[in-house]
C-alpha cells in the first residue's frame, strides 16, 4: 500500500528540530578548502524563503559543537546527537539531522539502535554540494527532509538523499560524486520524492509500543577485516584474539574465505571463547551471507562466527557497539545479533518453520 502526501496535505504546523552536526551541506570555502561555519550557514538558511512558507513545519536549529567533517565522528558525537534528540523528544514531532555524507550511514545505523522504542521520524540528510554554491543539492535535500520529518507515516531513523528515503540502518554511501549518493541494496526504498512524495507504507516500520529511551554507546574496541586473495590471517592473531570485542569480517560473496586461511579458524574459536563476537558480512552490497552454502564458509560457522546475513558493514558495526553498550551477556549478544532489532537485517525463515 502506498500513501501520497503533498506539502499541502501535511499538517504543516508540526514542530521539527534540526540538528546541525557539520558536513558539506553547511560548509563554506576557506583557504584550506571547504570547512563548516555555523554563522554563515544560518545566514544562508535565512535567505531561503521556502523554509518559512506556511506549508512548511515550524523548525528550530541547534548546532552541535564542534561542527565536524563527518569523517571525524566517533561514539562521543553519536551520544551527543542521541542526547540532543532524547532531551527534546517530547517537544518536537520530528528531527532532521544535518550530517556529512561520508559516515552518514554509520550514524543513521547507530541512532536507529540507540533511540529505543522511538516512534518519531528522525531524518538524516546532507549534500554533495554545499548550500553556499549556486548549483547545489543542499536546498532540496533539506526542504524535503523537513517535510518527511513532519509525516505521520514515518516512525524510524531514515536517511533522505537525492529523492530517496531509505531506512537508516540499510543505507550505504555508494557514490563519492553523484547527487544520488546513497542506496539501500537489500531493502526497498521507503519513499520517493518526485512530483509528490510517495511513501511505500508496507516497507516502513509500524509504530512501536512502550516508552522511548536512549542507549548511550561505549567506545568498545571493534574492528572490520576485509578478506582479500592471499590474506595472511595470522598477522591479525593478537588483535583478533586479545584486543577486539567485536569483529566484522567482510568475506567474499555469500560468506566465503580462502581455503588456505586455515589459521583463521583456530583464531575465531579462541576469540569466541574469549567473548569476542565475530560477524560475517559480505563484500557484495547486494545479497546475503549464507554460511554453509559452500565448504569455504561452513568452517566459519563451526568455529563460532555469526552470520550477518544481509547486514551492511555500517549496521553491523553500529549493532555491535549498541549490544556491547547494553552490557548483555555473550549469549544475549549472539542471540540479538542473529535477529532483526530495527529492521536492519532480513533473516531467512528457519527450514520447516
Ligand atoms: N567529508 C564530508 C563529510 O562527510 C563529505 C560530505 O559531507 O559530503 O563531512
Amino acid at each position: 500500500m502506498e500513501a501520497k502526501v503533498s506539502a499541502d496535505a501535511m499538517n504543516h504546523r508540526k514542530r521539527i528540530l534540526i540538528l546541525y552536526t557539520g558536513g558539506t551541506i553547511g560548509m563554506m570555502k576557506t583557504e584550506q578548502g571547504y570547512a563548516p561555519q555555523k554563522d554563515a550557514f544560518h545566514a544562508l538558511l535565512r535567505r531561503i524563503p521556502e523554509l518559512y512558507a506556511d506549508s512548511m513545519p515550524d523548525w528550530e536549529i541547534v548546532d552541535m559543537d564542534p561542527l565536524l567533517d563527518s569523517s571525524n565522528i566517533t561514539v562521543v558525537e553519536w551520544n551527543a546527537i542521541g542526547e540532543a534528540i532524547a532531551r527534546r523528544m517530547a517537544e518536537f514531532d520530528g528531527f532532521v539531522v544535518l550530517h556529512g555524507t561520508d559516515t552518514m550511514a554509520y550514524t543513521a545505523s547507530a541512532l536507529s539502535f540507540m533511540l529505543r522504542k522511538n516512534n518519531k521520524p528522525v531524518i538524516l540528510t546532507g549534500s554533495q554540494i554545499p548550500l553556499c554554491e549556486i548549483r547545489n543539492d543542499a536546498r532540496d535535500n533539506l526542504i524535503t527532509a523537513l517535510i518527511i520529518a513532519s509525516s505521520d507515516l514515518v516512525h524510524e531513523v531514515c536517511l533522505y538523499f537525492g529523492g530517496k528515503l531509505l531506512r537508516g540502518n540499510r543505507a550505504i554511501k555508494y557514490s563519492a560524486d553523484d547527487l544520488i549518493a546513497f542506496e539501500s541494496p537489500n531493502y526497498p526504498v521507503l519513499a520517493e520524492a518526485g512530483i509528490e512524495i510517495r511513501y511505500h507504507q508496507a516497507a516502513l516500520l509500524p509504530p512501536c509500543r512502550g516508552g522511548f529511551s536512549l542507549q548511550r554507546l561505549i567506545n568498545v574496541p571493534i574492528g572490520v577485516i576485509k578478506v582479500f586473495p592471499g590474506i595472511q590471517f595470522e598477522l591479525f592473531d593478537s588483535i583478533m584474539t586479545e584486543r577486539l570485542k567485536g569483529i566484522v569480517i567482510e568475506t567474499f560473496g555469500a560468506g566465503n574465505i580462502p581455503r588456505h586461511a586455515n589459521s583463521l579458524l583456530p583464531m575465531i574459536r579462541k576469540a569466541s571463547e574469549n567473548g569476542t563476537i565475530i560477524v560475517v558480512c559480505s563484500q557484495c552490497p547486494h545479497g546475503t551471507v549464507a554460511l554453509g552454502a559452500y565448504e569455504t564458509s561452513s568452517a566459519l560457522k563451526e568455529a563460532g562466527a555469526i552470520s550477518g546475513y544481509d547486514l551492511t558493514t555500517e549496521a553491523a558495526v553500529a549493532k555491535l557497539y549498541y549490544l556491547f553498550s547494553r552490557k548483555l551477556s555473550d549469549r544475549e549478544i549472539r542471540e540479538r545479533m542473529a535477529r532483526s532489532l530495527r529492521g536492519e537485517v532480513s533473516i531467512p525463515p528457519l527450514p520447516g518453520a
